[in-house]
């Protein structure tokens, strides 16, 4: 039997070469390896407490959190990771994503976010990288799946997955046509619904204010879902499109950005999500991104400040925030969650609260927080390590040294160390 021997270094960067721990893992077939991650001194938020817990120390192992406690790494137990210095936080949570394919959604994982809630992408790529995930493929996120937009005018793609529904190519009107969409998406193995119930803002040639769908419409969509047991989102940033979803019981506002007073009390009443998606505006604003358009800078300018005024409004009120970029996380991809929770804390959340807001709340959001979302014994090893406090300044949170993805680091910045 030959067994091959992996040696994991870990640096602990105080004194350049000196290494924290070193440990041998086992690569054999025939001795089950330890798998086993132990991190020790962490400055934890664990995604729940209202306050950190200092020099703590995390043991996982196969995938999960076994243990959370103070002091000396058990021994006998895989790799240690010393964070002296470090901050140890639930992986982020991006509640609104349109990630297409496997290199996209690495893209994702290595900026932080080990959960992805998506909001419409091509052929199912969305239920496939969740499949992936939970066969136990660790450099992509998990995936919380959408399939296509139910919209007035479904994605030509749509129409190569279901030629079926080819009558469907002039427009999708009446709760008939609405209903089978949903149907198609719930036949494909999704997780919710997303709907259109207002126009986009990111593309020149529409008018975000503009309204689609009717009352019943948007109700025979959100019974439909829920019939199966699937809930429905709906981008709206106009107030009559987005009222008009509420009132049809979808579960969150996706942008909401001119959403009125009126509004955001009955999504309170209700207890709708609120994911404004500020940086998605921001990048409305900026040239090059995803949204390189100059009427879409103009446009996006003050779309930008009505959002940020609706959103610190939300948080006032006791709405419950989530965040998502509302990116593809493409090659040329220039903002992560991390953007939207210092957008979140400049809207008035503070630090902790916009981290939640990025981890557990958008867990919550997704229906995953019993397993993701929040640092807790049993809750899959989905965690963050950031450079310095995101407490003491929020923008340190996007500073991301380390991801672990159940359990398994997907990026390693930690160790600085030169090879001997
Ligand atoms: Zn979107």
């Amino acid at each position: 039997m030959t067994c091959k021997r992996l040696w994991l270094r870990i640096g602990c960067g105080i004194f350049g070469t000196i290494f924290a721990a070193i440990a041998a893992i086992p690569a054999c077939s025939q001795a089950p390896a330890d798998d086993s991650l132990v991190f020790v001194h962490a400055n934890l938020i664990d995604g729940i407490s209202s306050a950190p817990t200092l020099d703590a120390t995390v043991v996982v192992s196969e995938g999960h959190i076994e243990s959370i406690g103070h002091g000396a790494a058990p021994a006998g137990r895989g790799a240690v990771i010393d964070l002296t210095g470090h901050w140890l936080l639930p992986g982020f949570v991006d509640a609104h994503v349109h990630v297409g394919n496997l290199a996209d959604a690495r893209r994702a994982l290595r900026s932080g976010a080990t959960t992805i809630g998506e909001a419409g992408v091509d052929h199912f790529a969305d239920v496939g990288m969740r499949e992936l995930n939970h066969k136990g493929v660790v450099d992509v996120p998990d995936v919380i799946a959408a399939g296509y937009h139910i919209r007035t005018h479904p994605a030509d793609a749509y129409f190569t997955d279901f030629p079926q529904d080819a009558d469907l190519m002039g427009g999708l009107h009446g709760t008939e046509a609405v209903r089978r969409m949903v149907r198609e998406m719930v036949s494909r193995g999704v997780n919710r619904i997303k709907v259109m119930a207002t126009e986009r803002a990111g593309t020149p040639e529409t008018d975000p204010r503009i309204r689609v769908f009717n009352d019943e419409e948007l109700a025979a969509i959100v019974d439909e879902a829920n019939k199966t047991g699937l809930w429905v989102v709906a981008h709206a940033h106009g107030n009559e499109g987005a009222a008009a979803a509420v009132r049809a019981g979808v579960h969150c506002i996706e942008h909401g950005t001119y959403v009125s007073d009126d509004t955001l009390r009955l999504m309170k009443e209700k207890g709708v999500y609120l994911d404004p998606t500020i940086t998605a505006t921001v990048d409305m604003t900026d040239p090059e991104g995803e949204y390189d358009n100059p009427i879409l800078q103009m446009r996006g300018r003050p779309m930008l400040a009505t959002g940020r005024e609706m959103t610190a409004k939300a948080w006032k009120m006791g709405i419950k925030i989530v965040a998502g970029t509302d990116t593809t996380y493409f090659d040329k991809n220039n903002r992560s969650l991390a953007d939207e929770m210092i957008e979140l804390a400049e809207a008035g959340l503070p630090p902790m609260d916009a981290i939640k807001a990025g981890t557990s709340v958008s867990a919550e959001e997704l229906g995953v927080d019993k397993r993701t979302g929040s640092i807790r014994v049993g809750y899959e090893a989905d965690f963050v390590v950031i450079d310095r406090s995101p407490l003491e300044n929020i923008r340190h949170i996007g500073d991301v040294v380390m991801v672990v993805n159940n359990g398994r680091i997907a990026l390693n910045r930690l160790n600085v160390a030169a090879h001997p």
